[in-house]
C-alpha cells in the first residue's frame, strides 16, 4: 500500500468514525457505509469498517486498544466441501483449507463476511462492539459494551436496546454490595435425638467458631454472614446441613470461603466429640449450596437488576408498537418457562452474561450460576416498566488470588469502564436488559422468524 492509499484509508475511518460517534451511523452498518459510499469493497472494507469502531470507542471512552489486536485480514472467506455438501466459513488467516469432517480441500463460493457483527479486534476471541449504556441508580456511569459473542445478530440487538434505553434516560440498576460464597458442612447421625443435640451444640458455639473462621477470609476482606441449620431424612440416617455465608465487597471470595469451613469442619467434630456425640458422617457437602447449583435458593453470587421506564403515552409513538399488546407478550413469555419447569427465565441473558464473561475473562469463566435471569413488566405512574433480575452473579476481578485475567481482557474491562465487582454487575444487568428488551420488542413487533 503507498503513502495515498494509506491516507485516504486513514480519512475514510476517521469520517465514518465521526459519523458513529454523531449517531449518524449506526455501527453495525459501518461495513455498508464504506462499500457503498467510500468504494472500499469487501474484503478491504472490513478491515477499515473495525478500525472505524476501534476509533469511535478510543474518541468516546478515552482509552486504546492494545492487546485486542486487529489481524491483517479480520474477515471470514465462505467454502464449500463437495463431497459433504458442507458450507464453511473460514477466517481468511487460516490457512487449512480442508474440510474438517472428510479431509477433502475445500471449494472458495468466493464470498466474504465480517468475522463476527460489529467486529473490533482479537485473533482467538473476537470481539463486538454492542453499544454503550448509560446506568443509573446504585452505580451512576455510561459502560461501553464488548462482547465475546461469536456468530449471529447478538451484538447488534443489544446496541439497538442501549439505543432505545438511553433515550429512556438510562437503565436503572440496583446491585448488591456484597457478593456471597456459600459452603455448607453435611453431617448423618443415627437418631434424630443425635441431630436435635448436635444443633444446640453447634448453636451454642456458633459465635467464637465465627470468630475463628473470620481470619481466614481477610484476603479480601470477607465477613461471615447467616449461618442455617437445615434437616433432611433419608434412608441412611438423619441428615444435617450446616450452610456458612461470606460476604465480598469487591470479589468472589469462593476459595477463601472454602478455607474457612473447612477449618469449621475440623472444629466442629472436636465440639461433638468432645461431648461424645458420634456421627456416621462429616463431609464438605457439595451437594448444599456447593458449586453451581441452578436453584432459586442458591446464595451465591451478588443481586444485580436492571430495568427501563417509558411514558405509557410515548410507548406506541417511540417504540412501534402497542405496549398493551407487549406487556401480554412479555407475560405470556415468563409463563412460558414455569410451564417447562423453568426456576428462571433465560432468554437472551443465557448468550449475553456468557459473552461478558469470555471478554473479560473473570473468574469463575463459568458463567452458569450468573446466567440465571428474571424478567418483568408492570405499569407504574404512567409508565411501562421492562426489568431483568440477575439474581447470584459471581465475579472476581479485584486481585490475582481471584485467578488469573489476561491482558486482553484486562483491557476490555478497562474499555468498558468496569472498575470494581458491583461495576461488572451493573453493566451486565444493563446490556441483559437491553437485549432482552430489543428482542421483546422485536417478537411482539411480530418482525423476527418471519419465513
Ligand atoms: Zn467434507
Amino acid at each position: 500500500m503507498d503513502e495515498s492509499e494509506h491516507e485516504a484509508e486513514k480519512d475514510i475511518v476517521r469520517e465514518c468514525a465521526g459519523r458513529l460517534a454523531a449517531g449518524k451511523l449506526p455501527p453495525w452498518k459501518v461495513e455498508k457505509e464504506i462499500a457503498e459510499v467510500h468504494g472500499v469493497v469487501p474484503p478491504k472494507n472490513f478491515r477499515l469498517a473495525a478500525l472505524t469502531r476501534r476509533e469511535f470507542i478510543a474518541r468516546t471512552t478515552g482509552e486504546t486498544f492494545a492487546f485486542i489486536t486487529l489481524p491483517e485480514k479480520p474477515y471470514k472467506l465462505r467454502y464449500k466441501c463437495t463431497r459433504c455438501l458442507f458450507d464453511w466459513e473460514i477466517a481468511a488467516g487460516d490457512t487449512n483449507l480442508h474440510c474438517s469432517i472428510c479431509g477433502d480441500t475445500l471449494e472458495s463460493l468466493s464470498q466474504s463476511g465480517p468475522l463476527v457483527s460489529n467486529y473490533v479486534g482479537g485473533s482467538e476471541a473476537y470481539y463486538s462492539f454492542a453499544g454503550t449504556i448509560q446506568v443509573k441508580g446504585d452505580i451512576n456511569k455510561a459502560f461501553t459494551n464488548l462482547l465475546v459473542y461469536g456468530t449471529g445478530l447478538g451484538p447488534i440487538g443489544v446496541t439497538r436496546g442501549c439505543r432505545y434505553i438511553n433515550k429512556f434516560g438510562g437503565a436503572e440498576v440496583r446491585v448488591s454490595e456484597f457478593g456471597r460464597a456459600a459452603r455448607s458442612i453435611g453431617y448423618i447421625f443415627a437418631s434424630d435425638e443425635g441431630r436435635r443435640r448436635a444443633v444446640e451444640l453447634l448453636a451454642d458455639n456458633l459465635e467464637r467458631l465465627k470468630k475463628e473462621m473470620t481470619p481466614l477470609l481477610e484476603e479480601f476482606s470477607g465477613r461471615l454472614g447467616a449461618v442455617e441449620f437445615e434437616s433432611a431424612e433419608s434412608q441412611h440416617g438423619y441428615t444435617l446441613f450446616v450452610d456458612f455465608v461470606g460476604e465480598f465487597p469487591n470479589a468472589r471470595g469462593h476459595g477463601s470461603l472454602s478455607r474457612a469451613v473447612g477449618l469449621a469442619k475440623k472444629k466442629c467434630q472436636e465440639i461433638l466429640m468432645n461431648s461424645g456425640l458420634d456421627y456416621e458422617l462429616s463431609v464438605i457437602a457439595q451437594g448444599y449450596d456447593g458449586d453451581l447449583k441452578p436453584s432459586p435458593r442458591n446464595k451465591r453470587g451478588r443481586y444485580a437488576s436492571a430495568e427501563v421506564r417509558v411514558p405509557f403515552r410515548e410507548f406506541e409513538k417511540e417504540l412501534n408498537i402497542d405496549p398493551d399488546k407487549f406487556i401480554s407478550f412479555v407475560l405470556l413469555d415468563a409463563l412460558g418457562a414455569r410451564k417447562l419447569g423453568c426456576q428462571f427465565y433465560s432468554g437472551m441473558g443465557g448468550e449475553i452474561v456468557p459473552a461478558v464473561y469470555k471478554a473479560t475473562q473473570v473468574n469463575p469463566q463459568s458463567p452458569l450460576v450468573s446466567s440465571f435471569e428474571n424478567i418483568f413488566v408492570k405499569t407504574d405512574k404512567g409508565d411501562l416498566v421492562y426489568g431483568v433480575e440477575l439474581p447470584n452473579v459471581e465475579v472476581g476481578i479485584a486481585s490475582s488470588g481471584e485467578g488469573i485475567i489476561s491482558p486482553s481482557a484486562r483491557e476490555a474491562l478497562q474499555i468498558m469502564g468496569v472498575r470494581s465487582a458491583r461495576e461488572f454487575a451493573a453493566s451486565l444487568a444493563a446490556q441483559v436488559l437491553a437485549g432482552e428488551f430489543n428482542l421483546a420488542l422485536e417478537i411482539s413487533r411480530e418482525k423476527l422468524y418471519k419465513s
